[in-house]
């Protein structure tokens, strides 16, 4: 936890401002906070987005801007089919970003061939880029990936991945927009 409005040396009331906008997207709207007139206390994931200038698009935003299919997959969890998407066999040199808001979310440096039909990453561009939680859905135990910016659903984690991370991000394509370099 870190005090925001101290580390950022920002008035309290523009990050106030902010967080009002942003509320619902951050921590599917459960926010932890703790204001008073001097100081905000928030996650360290808050803290980064913030410091990048990131916003989370609000989900009419996203409605406009994404395919019926993207919003599907990003914002209520869907899954492509393997072998389907644009990148499980792209080879391009860039950066993967989240197509909801842009978040950079991996290198292609870290992209492999996973044999599963979807973009597979060992490790994010950042460490905290890519947010996990539990995901107890279909009957079984996973660890989702969610864009740390956003919120949106990305893929799963799971701990079959090559060196260094023994992780492999099993990303839908669809989540992501490649910026090639
Ligand atoms: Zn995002």
């Amino acid at each position: 936890m870190q005090s925001l409005a101290f580390c950022l040396h920002l008035p309290v009331t523009r990050v106030a401002q902010f967080l009002k906008v942003n509320r619902k997207f951050i921590f599917g709207g459960k926010l932890p906070v703790c204001a008073n007139r001097y100081r905000l206390v928030l996650p360290q994931n808050t803290l980064m987005s913030l410091e990048k200038g990131r916003k989370a698009p609000s989900d009419e935003e996203l409605r406009k801007k994404l395919s019926s299919f993207e919003y599907h997959v990003l914002r209520e969890g869907g899954t492509e089919r393997a072998f389907t998407g644009e990148y499980w066999d792209c080879h391009k040199k860039g950066i993967y970003e989240c197509r909801a808001c842009g978040n950079p979310l991996f290198h292609s440096d870290t992209k492999y061939d996973s044999g599963s039909g979807w973009p597979s990453f060992f490790a994010p561009i950042e460490k905290d880029a890519v947010t996990t939680r539990t995901d107890t859905s279909h009957g079984m135990v996973r660890t989702e990936a969610l864009c740390s910016v956003c919120g949106s659903h990305l893929g799963h984690v799971f701990p079959d991945g090559p060196t260094p991370t023994g992780l492999r991000y099993c990303m839908n394509s669809v989540c992501l927009k490649l910026k090639e370099e």
